[in-house]
């Protein structure tokens, strides 16, 4: 298995995020120590071992005492008011936008939008960009391995506008590749929207790739990030999508907060897809203008304490260690691969070749479920269900999986617990 980028850091040394090889030696013990969530016992003596960040991720210090600061010191709403508090919300809030636009490499900050999360992204570009966009007969290009969020949004634009869904199938490995993803397109495609990494098998796409086919085709390219830009150095400059969303409470912020990228021109050309406060610049009864981006597109108060979470949470990051921590995941993730392959009734979901992160599975004659409870008992916390890619678990002929899915935190003594309580599992079921 292998997590080596996909897409190499720009060589604008002026604008790239910090190089990682300043950072010291990725140390995970270290990191550990940093997450207070990790410092408890679930159950009495059962100290807890979590296995559920593809979910979400849980939350360092730092990101907690930067929530804490923005209502204990700097509770304001942004933007609106002259006084100190404001003023100091205000620079922080912004700050958190140039800390997502170094760490995309985005040209511009007025292309880093603020939204809800992953899912609210998304239905922005359907609701704005599709709308305005698509007409009958279009075409909307997904892959089989999307999460309900990048499907939904565009069977509702499509149904409105008499747009078609098409879906590159994927391999039984989990894999999209870039032959299937070519035989789909056609001149007919406008849109192609797929994920980085998938969230149910973690197999990782090849999106550069993928991209470049699509606007070799005429099609505009959505990205969704929610498990790509935790384990993967994005560069939305050198990928060249034309949009990367992503959810700050996967990548150790705060949940209600999450990034739509978009490209100057395209996010200007668009119409606004909510209205309120802060996204217009003029109102009257006659009709109403808008403001410049990236407010546009962020109408009401904003997420504030969230937004500078999330600010947090990348200073954080950018101060570690990327290439020794990608080392570090991957090999949790091979060991995990190799341990789960003792187990007698466990069938892997997902075995491409390129993975990040996440393993599942299921046991034959038990619940994902069951498994998933009887797991608890141990201390040890995975998702069980369809993980909102009912079309994968189809694939698969299944309605439900275990997943174990890794952070920066998840040590080889982590699997090993997981295994030892699986083993439980099924000298349970006899
Ligand atoms: N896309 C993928 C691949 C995901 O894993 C998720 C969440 O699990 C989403 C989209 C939706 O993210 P959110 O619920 O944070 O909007």
């Amino acid at each position: 298995m292998s997590v080596t980028p996909e897409v190499a850091p720009s060589e604008d040394a002026s604008s790239a995020a910090p190089a990682s090889s300043s950072a010291p030696a990725f140390d995970v013990e270290a990191v550990r120590a940093q997450f207070p969530a990790l410092q408890q016992e679930v159950h009495p003596g059962k100290p807890l071992v979590y296995l559920d960040s593809a979910a979400t991720a849980l939350k360092p210090q730092v990101v907690i005492d930067a929530v804490t600061e923005a209502y204990a010191k700097d509770c304001a709403n942004v933007h609106r008011a002259v006084h100190a508090l404001s003023q100091r919300a205000t620079a922080k809030f912004e700050g958190a936008r140039d800390s997502v636009r170094r760490f995309l490499n985005a040209e511009k900050r007025e292309e880093i939008i603020f939204v809800r999360g992953c899912t609210e992204g998304i239905n922005l570009v359907a609701q704005s960009w599709g709308r305005a966009n698509l007409g009958p007969g279009d075409e909307i290009l997904l892959t089989e391995l999307e999460h309900h969020s990048n499907i939904v949004p565009w069977q509702l634009v499509a149904e409105e506008k008499g747009a078609k869904v098409v879906v590159v199938p994927m391999t039984d490995a989990g894999e999209i590749t870039v032959e299937a993803f070519r035989a789909k397109l056609s001149e007919r495609t406008k849109l192609a929207a797929f994920t980085h990494v998938s969230n149910a098998l973690g197999t990782i796409l090849p999106v550069a790739e993928l991209t470049r086919l699509a606007h070799d085709a005429g099609a505009k390219v959505l990205v969704d990030g929610a498990q790509g830009v935790v384990h993967q150095r994005v560069d939305v400059r050198a990928l060249d999508a034309d949009f990367y969303v992503f959810s700050g409470h996967k990548l150790y912020a705060p949940s209600g907060i999450g990034v739509l990228y978009g490209k100057e021109a395209l996010l200007e050309a668009m119409p606004p897809w909510q209205g309120g406060g802060d996204m217009i610049d003029r109102v009257t009864f006659e009709g109403s203008s808008w403001n410049d981006l990236p407010y546009k597109y962020e109408a009401g108060t904003p997420a504030i304490a969230q937004a500078i979470g999330l600010g947090a949470a990348i200073e954080w990051l950018e101060g570690l260690d990327w290439d020794g921590m990608i080392a570090h995941e991957t090999a949790v993730l091979e060991h995990g691969a190799a341990r789960l392959g003792e187990l007698e009734r466990l069938t892997l979901r997902g075995t491409a070749p390129e993975k990040a992160s996440v393993l599942g599975f299921t046991l034959e004659g038990i619940h994902p479920t069951d498994a998933g409870t009887i797991l608890d008992a141990q201390g040890v916390a995975i998702r069980t269900g369809h993980h909102c890619a009912q079309p994968v678990m189809d694939h698969f002929g299944v309605t439900a999986t275990a997943r174990a899915s890794l952070g920066v935190y998840n040590t080889n003594e982590d699997i090993d617990a997981l295994v030892s309580g699986l083993k439980k599992v099924e000298s349970m079921f006899g």
